[in-house]
């Protein structure tokens, strides 16, 4: 008989400790509900850091999915396909925009982007060679290759990863006046998240946004956008963006639950003219754009239209901070949050939030901690409310205690 932690050991033998997860074995998804390989089931409330906001293997997705693996899965952009213009279609069609260039991970999508806003720099707006600036945020995650963590202020994401990529620049997130004086003629662009999740759901001041995307306007600045992770329906809307009236941005990053957790499928989203700096040859990736990705994209932006996800996200996540806000505790510094995206704060002095998580593990609730002190509650969109009362009351049974 093979135990839970038979499995976990020996992926401690056998894995890079590069993550600590929470002691248990998954083997089974549906829905907002996950098992562990004894049977267990526990309400995922992490949903694969937003990757899954369709919920665990959507059957319509699962269905798009093994139909096209059986057809035709990957073709090289060599050739066309005709899964990839119908998947870019519905994209370009649910953000608003005139085109799309699909990738794989999310960072791939972030690095593509930095291509973008350097090459449209130097050759639309007149930059001189290799001087492009890009301003962004302090405490920022846009991923982990070389250049996304170049971005980062984050020490433990950049210890003896070094020499980074040149050519960004830090500014306090939620600072407007930082971001006009962080401005010189070299600026290309301004890369932000529109909640910062990693860094503990950090929601800037409302208007923050506007006034960000209006510095970028009158200096000749792309105002990019990295929702990867608030984006397709997390925070109440389609796009977190669309919380302000005039924070569209010009480039927008999409990944996570483009595939609604089934495959590894970002993209990045712009104008005509900004899309028009790749020409053949100058940008690429063996798997972006594939049948298989594009037929699990195009099905799980499907699924976040019909089952209206971000409808449901801005309703129930109103409903959950409520209900959480009742919770009797001083453990509790403060709760914030954006429709089913939220952060229990607790003091800092009872030693972190990993221990909480465990707790809710054995209650039956999947958490995990971000910046130690932060709980993140970011359940499947197609969470109901009794699931979710049934959640408070695990939350508020731990927090007492
Ligand atoms: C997850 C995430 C990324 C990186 O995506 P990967 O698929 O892990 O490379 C980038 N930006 C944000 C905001 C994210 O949440």
């Amino acid at each position: 008989m093979i135990t839970q932690q038979d499995i976990i050991d020996q992926t401690n033998r056998r894995s890079a400790h590069n993550y600590n997860p929470l002691p248990l074995v998954l083997e089974k998804g549906r829905g907002i509900w996950v098992w562990d390989s004894d049977g267990h089931k526990y309400l995922d409330c992490l949903s694969a850091y937003s990757a899954v906001n369709q919920g665990h293997c959507h059957p319509k997705i699962v269905e798009a999915m093994v139909t096209q693996a059986r057809k035709i899965t990957l073709t090289s952009r060599a050739f066309h396909n005709d899964r990839m213009g119908p998947f870019l279609e519905k994209l370009c069609q649910m953000a608003k925009m005139d085109k799309a260039l699909p990738m794989n991970t999310g960072a791939e999508a972030v690095e593509t982007a930095i291509k973008a806003v350097r090459k449209w720099g130097y050759e639309i707006k007149g930059v001189s060679d290799n001087k492009a600036e890009i301003i962004v945020m302090r405490d920022n995650f846009h991923g982990r290759t070389i250049t996304t963590i170049s971005m980062s202020s984050e020490a433990d994401y950049k210890r003896n990863f070094g020499p980074f990529t040149p050519g960004f620049r830090l500014i306090d997130y939620n600072d407007p006046a930082a971001l006009e004086q962080a401005v010189t003629p070299n600026t290309v662009a301004v890369i932000m998240e529109p909640i910062q999740g990693e860094a503990g759901i950090i929601i800037p001041d409302d208007g923050f946004l506007t006034k960000a995307r209006k510095i970028c306007k009158r200096h000749n600045i792309l105002f990019v956008l990295d929702e990867i992770q608030t984006g397709l329906g997390r925070t109440g809307k389609l796009f977190c963006f669309q919380h302000e009236q005039n924070a569209t941005p010009d480039l927008l990053i999409v990944g996570k639950a483009l595939s609604g957790g089934l495959y590894p499928l970002s993209a990045i989203l712009a104008s005509d003219e900004i899309m028009s700096v790749f020409t053949p040859g100058i940008h690429g990736s063996t798997f972006g754009g594939n049948p298989l990705g594009a037929a699990v994209g195009l099905a799980a932006l499907q699924v976040i239209e019909d089952e209206k996800l971000a409808e449901r996200s801005h309703i129930l996540g109103d409903y959950l901070m409520r209900k959480l806000q009742l919770i009797q505790t001083n453990r509790i510094v403060t709760i914030r949050g954006r429709g089913l995206f939220i952060g229990i704060e607790l003091d800092p002095s009872l030693g972190g939030a990993r221990r909480y998580c465990e707790a809710l593990m054995k209650t039956g609730l999947l958490c995990k901690e971000t910046h130690d002190y932060v709980i993140r509650l970011a359940p499947p969109l197609v969470i109901e409310k009794a699931q979710i009362d049934w959640m408070v009351e695990q939350i508020a049974a731990v927090l007492q205690d």
